[in-house]
């Protein structure tokens, strides 16, 4: 873990003053990096069953992707309003100034399904609480929840429903 924590580069007053920002482009353009974050997050869930990773626009395509292609399953886009092609639905949260929507394809996820959600960074777990619900409305067998790096100090876990498994790999 010391390996894949020193190459998350920290920037000061991104997007906004006061915020520091865990910059993960410095440990996607290591390989090494990149490969034990396949492995790594792939072994969370070797034994899982998991048929489909979704991740979350735009940073959690990377490492769901990796971890998808690691478990053999296949790999569901959750993208910001107009991008996504076909039939989709919808769910809205609230950020710090207004809200924001999210939406997935009407028909990515069956009742067959056991899912893996990813993202790069847990925060305020306003994103991944909006994520959840919508994968949750179609019904798969289980819904698992994961991220690379979690910011405890902002208990992001206290919005994300009681019943669901969160693992984190890194957490500041
Ligand atoms: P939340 O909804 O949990 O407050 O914010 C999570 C979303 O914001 C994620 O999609 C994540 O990519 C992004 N995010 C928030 N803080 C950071 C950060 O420090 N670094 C990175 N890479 N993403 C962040």
């Amino acid at each position: 873990m010391e390996y894949l924590k020193q190459r998350i580069r920290d920037v000061y007053d991104f997007p906004k003053k006061g915020i520091v920002f865990k910059d993960l482009t410095t440990l996607f353009k290591d390989p090494r990096g990149l490969h034990i974050i396949g492995w790594d997050l792939s072994q969370l869930y070797r034994d899982k069953g998991v048929t489909k990773v979704v991740g979350i626009e735009s940073r959690g395509f990377i490492g769901g992707s990796i971890l998808a292609f690691e478990l053999g399953a296949g790999f569901v886009p959750v993208r910001k309003p107009g991008k996504l092609p076909a039939d989709t639905i919808q769910a809205s949260y609230d950020k710090e100034y207004g809200k924001d929507v999210i939406e997935i394809h009407r028909d990515a996820i069956t009742p067959d399904d056991i899912v893996v959600l990813h993202d790069d960074v847990l925060a305020t777990g306003g994103t991944m609480a909006a994520a959840y619900e919508l994968v949750k409305s179609m019904n798969p067998k289980k819904i698992y929840i994961n991220f690379i790096i979690e910011l405890s100090a902002l208990n992001g876990r206290a919005v994300l429903p009681a019943d669901a498994e969160v693992t984190s790999l890194i957490t500041y």
